[in-house]
């Protein structure tokens, strides 16, 4: 039987790599989509997002594709940023800036990571989706040097730790894409296992 190919459906090298390294133990191969791709994500659901991009990729490469989409939702400020967490400002340290100004005179900081996963065939059958989460608190002021984006003032519930004080292990232990990904796996295996 050959070998599945599972194209990731993402410009942004750093995801794939990622994405490599967790289906490293599955029977696939593994490939970035095509330079110049750019899909618009005009979903207002991560895992709307998740699927327009998956079905995209996968009827533009012939293969089944693989997309994730992920934010930081804020209860205080109705789910803001959300969907638009990485259009929020125009670097990390200014969204930082702006959420914490968001927030500067609100005592409820509960918010949460959500990260949608989705498997497309070419025929845009969507075989797989699921939703990891992590609950916890936005801090008054950036704490740790770890990881990207929201990470210094996300404080993990049950850890009083931020995401950016953690190793990489604890983060995938604790956080919204390391908890897709483990729903992921075994039914993509099934899957694999099937066709
Ligand atoms: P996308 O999933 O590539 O569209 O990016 C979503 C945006 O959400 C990122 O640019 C970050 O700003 C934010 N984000 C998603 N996951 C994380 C995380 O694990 N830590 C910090 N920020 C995150």
């Amino acid at each position: 039987m050959d070998t599945r190919t599972l194209v990731i459906a993402s410009g942004n090298p750093g995801k794939v790599k990622e994405f490599e390294g967790l289906l490293r133990d599955l029977p696939l191969k593994v490939q970035a989509q095509p330079e110049g791709l750019e899909v618009e994500e005009t979903g207002s659901t991560f895992s709307a997002n998740a699927r327009i991009k998956a079905i995209a990729v996968a009827a533009e490469t012939g293969e089944w594709a693989l997309a994730d989409d992920s934010g930081l939702s804020v209860d205080a400020l109705d789910g803001a940023p959300g969907v638009h967490s990485a259009r929020y400002a125009p670097s990390d340290p200014e969204r930082i800036a702006r959420l914490l100004r968001a927030l500067a005179v609100e005592d409820n900081r509960s918010a949460r990571f959500c990260a949608a996963l989705c498997v497309a065939t070419a025929d845009g059958t969507v075989l797989l989706e699921v939703e990891g989460h992590c609950k916890g608190r936005i801090t008054r002021s950036p704490r740790g040097h770890q990881g990207f984006g929201y990470d210094p003032i996300f404080e993990v519930n049950g850890t009083e730790k931020t995401f950016a004080e953690m190793s990489l292990l604890e983060k995938k232990a604790h956080g919204h894409r390391g908890r897709a990904f483990t729903m992921l796996e075994p039914q993509l295996r099934q899957l694999l296992s099937q066709r």
